[in-house]
């Protein structure tokens, strides 16, 4: 009777879990520890005793759905309609299930890019679609041919993730351009663009689906308060879409929650005037390389991380074990809690890789690095 008999309990939920449980320092689930910006909270606490209380439009506060499009144009200078073009969701998971559940029917396709998060496949499974999971190449950037060879008349989205989790790479222009190509010759299949790390990106801008007109028109884009304002417990995200798709999807999001909290849409609004995105991956590439630097001497292989806030590593050197059981030696043994990068593949694939966060303060990083280096 299950409608989603072999999907276990998040693995963000299973490693904070037993981080909570062995008093582990938590790189796992990717969520800040440093304190939240004065400025937000002291606009949250003045907000409490105003008339801020009740149900919002559906769409989100208008005024916080004016700073969006305001914000869409300064950084990718896409004109969005305010009233038609724009969704508040209870963080991008909500957007991306429902932009997923207004559009896949059964036995739909979806093609999903392997390692890939894990709220994508169980949407298209409560949904009735079924999801196709292609390999990224060994780099993580995306391999066109594979994803052509994929496509069928069946198939209805792509969703992609830029910049990636959990490898941190960054699509390119060339990986852009390639895709305009294929969606042209394919134009009956939309975009799912995640870009919940659109701040977070540091070998190059970030490259957002917003800037490609080829494209936009047929995609739906995610992004996510909680990662860029550092409140992840808020749950305030948003989607950007062609009114032809928001109508659909909003035809959806009016009876799963009709409206998201209001106080943090409030709050939001307010506190964007405040906000320089430009600092965001300023203050992440500092962090990076603070961790990097004081891992350069261990036991454990660096990836290249492009964006978000989360490193990869191999730990070959250290162990034979698989990643989850690695990951759970690394906690009860060792104090640090990670996430195995096999959960992202259908197939488990197991190259002995841990995802750490951090996005944590110099002194989680520090105090975690001392532990890892004594492995
Ligand atoms: N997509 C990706 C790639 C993520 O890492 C996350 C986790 N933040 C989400 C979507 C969900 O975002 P939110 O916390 O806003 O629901
Ligand atoms: N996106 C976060 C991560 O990748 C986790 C969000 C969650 O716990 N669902 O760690």
């Amino acid at each position: 009777m299950s409608k989603l008999p072999n999907t276990p309990t998040s693995i963000f939920s299973i490693m904070s879990q037993l981080a909570n449980k062995y008093g582990a320092i938590n790189l796992s689930q990717g969520f800040p520890n440093f304190p939240v910006d004065q400025r937000l909270l002291s606009i949250t606490k003045d907000l409490i005793g105003k008339n801020v209380h009740q149900y919002t439009p559906m769409n989100g506060v208008p005024s916080l759905l004016e700073k969006i499009a305001l914000l869409t144009f300064k950084n990718y200078n896409r004109h969005v309609n305010v009233a038609s073009e724009i969704l508040v969701t209870a963080g991008a998971t909500q957007g991306i299930y429902t932009a997923i559940n207004s559009f896949i029917k059964s036995n739909d396709e979806v093609i999903i890019l392997d390692p890939s998060y894990d709220n994508y496949e169980p949407s298209v499974l409560v949904a009735g679609g079924k999801p196709i999971r292609i390999s990224l190449n060994d780099d993580y950037s995306p391999n066109f041919n594979r994803i052509e060879d994929a496509i069928t008349k069946k198939t209805k989205l792509i969703i992609l993730n830029n910049p990636h989790n959990p490898t941190g790479k960054t699509w390119k222009e060339s990986d852009f351009e390639a895709l305009e190509v294929l969606l042209e010759k394919h134009d009956h299949v939309l975009l799912l663009s995640d870009e919940v790390y659109e701040y977070i990106s540091f070998s190059h801008p970030h490259i957002s689906i917003n800037t490609r007109p080829k494209l936009r028109n047929k995609s739906i884009i995610a992004s996510s308060f909680g990662k860029s304002l550092h409140v992840t417990g808020w749950k305030v995200g948003y989607l950007i879409a062609p009114e032809n798709l928001m109508l659909e999807i909003k035809k959806i999001h009016q009876f799963l929650v009709f409206s998201i909290s209001s106080v943090s849409q409030y709050a939001i609004s307010e506190y964007l005037d405040f906000v320089d995105f430009n600092q965001i991956s300023k203050m992440y590439l500092r962090k990076k390389t603070l961790f990097q630097n004081l891992l350069k001497n261990s036991q454990f292989e660096l990836l290249p991380c492009e964006g978000t806030y989360f490193q990869v590593v191999n730990y070959k050197q250290i162990s034979s074990k698989g990643d989850t059981d690695f990951a759970k030696e690394l906690i009860v043994n060792h104090g640090v809690a990670a996430i195995p990068i096999s959960v992202f593949y259908k197939d488990l694939t197991d190259k002995q890789m841990l995802r750490f966060c951090f996005a944590k303060t110099d002194e989680t990083l520090i105090a975690a690095a001392e532990k890892l280096n004594e492995i």
